[in-house]
């Protein structure tokens, strides 16, 4: 039965079972986390190999005849290069590879724009009043690089097919202020959302008023699919030259969760002028990133298939955890009407919507039971989620058992959470 169609004795009746329930779990002391997106001790032994497959000194040596041991190259290794632009259907010359995070060249890309402005307006950012559009739920580590900046945000909705781009057009076809905007274009971080073709046309033919306007494509999630191939979608970058908008998007990914996101490879792709702008800010940064990591990565891939392949041992991993919290969900609040959950096809999230009000005050109750779940809020800018109803569900890290308990008590908690608002 439906809390809305329950009597205020039945709920309290509900209320009270559900309390003992709850009780019970808290006397058991558990210790569970579902808060980050990472990859469980299970994967991480996945690319475990990895790490003697450099032990000779001519082990050392790239196609080239480079000895990476030493310094040079700064945009990557051209093997490792190679394989990246494989991955994101680019040319070698529109990539550059980086160190092991692409969160950190996302940042600098961005606090590169303040200090010098973008390649072709050369008005840097800083100094001036700076918003960008933010997909909302989203990823809290783009917002902290805006909120960090002075980078005011401007929330916009997600839907299952991308971004609003009714809205989207009007606010950065009006506004000069909005420089930028995040797009984490496929399994989006945290609904697993796919943008549509549709989406992704409407994106690269924009007419923004600001000329230095750029897009944050994080494809952090491009071949991380959980059942069979990974979601086919327009290439951003084919789709910008079409409308003259060539310099309009920089594009991020890296192997954190292919290898090993504490010691992954980052990459990034833009427009060759954007490149070569860049790589002019980065040779004052660095002389190079680790080019032993680089080459761990292709000796131990090969190419962009030996990835695919490792893609379906994480996906044999982790899609059973994606299901299995379907399936409680599905069994524990199915039809009750006081939540609704993403299915994703790929990525690392699931994104739950409980009642208006009540996010905050699940988390707090899973906290009190020893059960770490993203913070409510972390989905939206400042931390504001303006309905307090989302939280963000991260099923990777724990084992099978453990996840379980740590969803069943999450719908025990959004259970209480939606009769007491119901009783208030
Ligand atoms: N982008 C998104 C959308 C993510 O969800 C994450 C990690 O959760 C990252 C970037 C981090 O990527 P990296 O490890 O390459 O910094």
């Amino acid at each position: 039965m439906k809390y809305c169609e329950m009597s205020p004795e039945q709920l309290a009746a509900e209320r009270a079972s559900l309390q003992s329930r709850y009780d019970e779990l808290k006397a058991m002391g558990l210790k569970l986390n579902m808060a980050r997106g990472v990859l469980s001790a299970e994967q991480l032994e996945l690319t475990h190999g990895m790490l003697n497959i450099l032990s000779t000194k001519e082990d050392c040596f790239a196609e080239a005849g480079t000895d990476c041991r030493n310094y040079g190259i700064l945009d990557g290794l051209p093997e490792m290069k190679k394989i990246f632009a494989d991955m994101l259907e680019v040319t070698t010359d529109c990539v550059i590879v980086g160190g092991n995070a692409s969160l950190n060249l996302m940042y600098d890309t961005v606090a590169r724009n303040m200090l010098y402005g973008t390649e072709d307006v050369k008005e840097p950012w800083a100094g001036k009043k700076i918003k960008f559009l933010c997909p909302v739920p989203g990823y809290d580590r783009h917002f902290a690089i805006c909120e960090s900046l002075g980078i005011e945000m401007i929330n916009v909705p997600l839907n299952s097919d991308g971004p609003d781009m009714d809205m989207v057009e009007e606010l950065v076809s009006k506004d000069d202020s909005i420089k930028g905007m995040w797009c984490v274009p496929k399994y989006a971080n945290p609904t697993g959302d796919v943008y549509s073709d549709r989406v992704i046309t409407r994106l690269a033919s924009m007419k923004p008023a600001a000329k230095d306007f750029r897009i944050m494509w994080d494809n952090a999630y491009i071949v991380h699919s959980l059942y069979g191939e990974p979601a086919k979608q327009l290439n951003i970058l084919d789709e910008v030259k079409k409308y003259g908008n060539d310099n309009m998007v920089y594009v991020f990914a890296s192997t954190s969760k292919i290898s090993f996101p504490g010691a992954g490879v980052a990459v990034m792709a833009s427009s060759p002028q954007n490149i070569a702008a860049i790589k002019k800010v980065m040779t004052v940064q660095t002389i190079g990133h680790d080019k032993l990591n680089q080459l761990r990565h292709v000796r131990y891939f090969g190419s962009m298939d030996g990835i695919a392949e490792q893609m379906k041992r994480h996906a044999a991993i982790i899609a059973p955890k994606f299901r299995l919290v379907d399936r409680i969900f599905t069994e524990r609040l199915g039809g009750l009407e006081i939540a609704s959950w993403t299915k994703p096809e790929g990525g690392y999230f699931i994104s739950l919507d409980v009642p208006e009000g009540c996010a905050t005050k699940v988390y707090n109750m899973m906290s009190d039971l020893g059960v770490t779940l993203t913070p409510a809020g972390a989905t939206y800018p400042y931390r504001r989620d303006p309905k307090d109803a989302n939280l963000r569900i991260a099923p990777t890290f724990p084992p099978l058992d453990e996840l379980e308990q740590a969803c069943e008590a999450l719908c025990l908690c959004v259970k209480i959470a939606a009769i007491d608002k119901h009783l208030a």
